[in-house]
């Protein structure tokens, strides 16, 4: 037997969810322990947001080295390292999960290696491969993450990949085959294909990036045929068949089966909350039917002293979501009275050009019964979109009828990524169509068609008719 080790706080996870939930927990003067079986930063910053966006940069950087020839660079000899690359990527990764590190330890947090395993509300075991130790904690948050699903008749294999997979390929594929148009699959294969792989997206619903509008996804998939992408919609991929040097994907579309040969297919249909070996059934801790555990405004779950954040709770699975949950947990833990509101969480594709969302979409604003107007303005009436040969695009505003108070926003365009955030502050804050319209945007920059945007909701817009 074993002693067991006691702490106030603990958390199970160092993903993007438990590592910020430790870091906050330990600032409100609680002693915390974190329990991680894989690396520090969890999906995020291994497997996930900050590799994704490494290989999307510099896809993207090859792309525009390459095809520029409208604005006078002409760079056919440039050429891809992709080792290199990948080395480049592991660096970035590396500086990130050390710093995690550091900045744990730098607040006092203990960090456990091994897996962790509920006994009771109080206690949990931690297993490593040839030991284990019990802790005893007074609460704990639970931020376990997400796992990809497996598609019936796609065994992850050497050939059949899942975004982890994809993300470490030795090489430049030649061909891939990339299933499910959602925002991995999008972003994963963009990446490919500015690299140069033959990419093919299959996608089930009518349209790719099926969470955002139509015309959004329309940019994307236009720029995405630019790039040689092939892109099925309402197409079911059936089976596949792999071989030592590739696949060939059969597929169903119109009522017709197809089969494409690829070196790789990559299955991206969505991910599994990581809720079923922690012994949360015999805690009685209540979960959805989709293996979700449910919780309440401040994240506590229906076992009063746990919390949980992140992947495996309700709402969007990303990673910025986690993080603020994982604040309010902690918060709520040191008997702050801090809540969730799910208003503002930003959306972001890193596709090309960029999709973001805040708020409302104007379909579901209808839905809900608000009287909503919009106003649009186009990247191509923006100076520095033009400059930077890069002025596909729009950005959306919408806005209460009767008082024009901003409740959503929608981008599509190069930078929607961070100019989104402008547009979370305002709905954040409450703000009206005039309060941007009159917040003076530096020129020439992309943040002027958030302020053209406002003015075209009050009728006045300057640069458009
Ligand atoms: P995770 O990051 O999954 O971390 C959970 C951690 O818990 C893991 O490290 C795991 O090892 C550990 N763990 C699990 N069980 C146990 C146990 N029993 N004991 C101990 N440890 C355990 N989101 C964005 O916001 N922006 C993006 O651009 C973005 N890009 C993405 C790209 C890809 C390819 C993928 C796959 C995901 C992406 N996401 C992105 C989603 C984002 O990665 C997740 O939403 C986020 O990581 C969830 O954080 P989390 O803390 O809930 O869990």
């Amino acid at each position: 037997g074993d002693f067991p080790i006691e702490t106030e706080t603990l958390v199970v996870g160092a993903g993007p969810g438990g590592y910020v939930a430790a870091i906050r927990a330990a600032q409100l003067g609680q002693k915390v322990t974190i329990v991680e079986k894989g690396n520090l930063g969890g999906v995020c910053l291994n497997v996930g947001c900050i590799p994704s966006k490494a290989l999307i940069s510099a896809g993207h950087r090859y792309e525009i080295a390459t095809h520029s020839a409208d604005m006078g660079i002409i760079g056919e000899k440039v050429t891809v390292d992709f080792q290199k690359v990948q080395e480049w990527k592991a660096s970035v990764v590396k500086k990130l999960t050390s710093g995690v590190e550091g900045l744990l330890k730098g607040n006092k947090v203990e960090i456990v290696r091994g897996e962790a395993y509920f006994v009771d509300a109080n206690t949990v075991r931690v297993m490593t491969e040839n030991s284990a130790q019990t802790y005893k904690f007074k609460n704990a948050i639970i931020a376990t993450g997400s796992r990809p699903i497996e598609l019936p008749g796609f065994k992850f294999s050497k050939r059949v990949l899942d975004s982890t997979g994809a993300l470490n390929l030795p090489e430049i594929p030649k061909s891939m085959v990339v299933i499910g148009g959602g925002y991995i699959g999008t972003e994963l294969g963009t990446a490919y294909a500015n690299f140069g792989t033959k990419i093919t997206i299959l996608e089930g619903a009518d349209e790719i990036l099926s969470g955002f509008e139509k015309q959004m996804s329309a940019v994307v998939k236009r720029r995405l045929k630019k790039k040689g992408v092939d892109v099925f919609t309402n197409a079911l991929a059936k089976g596949v068949e792999e071989r030592e040097d590739g696949v060939t994907v059969t597929f169903e579309v119109k009522g017709e089966t197809k089969t494409i040969d690829a070196e790789y297919v990559l299955v991206t249909v969505g991910r599994r909350p990581n809720t079923e070996e922690l012994g949360l059934e015999q805690l009685g801790i209540k979960m959805t039917e989709r293996g979700l555990i449910e919780i309440d405004k401040q994240c506590r779950t229906s076992v009063p002293n746990i919390y949980a954040i992140g992947d495996i709770v309700q709402g969007p699975p990303l990673a910025h979501k986690a993080s603020y949950e994982g604040k309010i947990a902690a918060e709520a833990i040191a008997g702050h009275p801090s809540e969730i509101d799910y208003l503002a969480i930003p959306a972001v594709v890193f596709s090309d050009p960029e999709c973001a969302s805040v708020g409302y979409f104007e379909k579901q604003a209808i839905e809900e019964g608000i009287d909503v107007i919009t106003a649009k303005f186009p990247f191509g009436a923006n100076g520095r979109a033009l400059a930077l040969n890069d002025a596909e695009g729009f950005l959306k505003l919408v806005l209460t009828k009767e008082d024009g108070v901003i409740i959503g926003a929608q981008i599509v365009g190069p930078n929607a990524s961070d100019m989104i955030a402008e547009l979370g502050l305002a709905i954040e804050a409450g703000m009206t169509a005039e309060d941007i319209a009159m917040t003076i945007h530096a020129h020439p920059t992309l943040g002027e068609i958030a302020m053209e945007a406002a003015e075209v909701a009050m009728g006045t817009p300057i640069h458009i008719l």
